[in-house]
């Protein structure tokens, strides 16, 4: 198999679909690469990224941001405003909620791990669309494989439904734990909803209480 190297060449000149990382007949359920690769070698191979049209609008790339030996992987939808401004992940209004919901959790962010499903905003925080999803979903596959958490938090239906290949509601999906890729995914709802929805933070609680008990028996 080739290098790395050949895959981040391989990126270069493809507009979008998995092939800027997985090769002619490769299984992309299985790893691009022949060996474990690092968070910082996954972000050099994602480059000046230009795989989808979101490049055009954005300010910064959000790669995602934390611990690389994260036993919890947060996922949101994609970067908004703020985001884009700092190239960070969750620091907004939502974001705040957010590192509030983790330390409710007795952790701090630099202990979790935190990204999206795209790393660049959509114009006016639009829906992602397939073929941006398809352009980035590769790279946040490698960042997963590289952290290998325990548990999986998905925040909001976009990232829940996109992650879990499904059209459920989040209603129906939150509460009880699945399987993304062999690691215990937890769907809930995202930060931004919860500003709109108070109530709905009891639920999310009750999620996140499910995810403390999987990391304090994984302790
Ligand atoms: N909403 C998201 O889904 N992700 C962010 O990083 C910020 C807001």
């Amino acid at each position: 198999m080739k290098d790395l190297k050949d895959h981040i060449t391989a990126g270069a000149d493809s507009p979008g679909g998995l092939s800027h990382l997985y090769l002619k007949g490769e299984d992309p359920s299985e790893s691009a690469f022949d060996r474990s690769v690092t968070l910082e070698e996954i972000r050099g191979a994602l480059g000046d990224c230009q795989r989808c049209s979101l490049h055009q609008t954005r300010n910064n790339l959000v790669f995602g941001e934390g611990n690389p030996n994260a036993k919890l992987v947060f996922v949101g939808e994609a970067p908004g405003a703020d985001e884009d401004r700092q190239g960070r992940p969750f620091v907004g209004r939502a974001g705040q909620l957010l590192t509030k919901i983790i330390n409710a959790m007795g952790l701090t962010r630099e202990e979790v791990y935190i990204c999206n499903i795209l790393k660049c905003r959509p114009p006016k925080n639009r829906n992602p669309r397939p073929e941006e999803i398809q352009a980035c979903e590769s790279f946040l596959i490698e960042q997963i494989r590289a952290i290998d958490p325990e548990v999986i938090c998905a925040l909001g239906a976009f990232a829940v439904r996109t992650l879990l290949n499904t059209d459920a509601p989040i209603s129906s999906l939150r509460g009880k734990f699945h399987s993304y890729r062999g690691i215990n995914f937890m769907p809930t709802y995202h930060p931004a909803y919860l500003l709109r929805n108070p109530r709905a933070k009891k639920q999310v609680w009750e999620d996140v209480q499910m995810i403390m008990k999987v990391l304090k028996k994984s302790d």
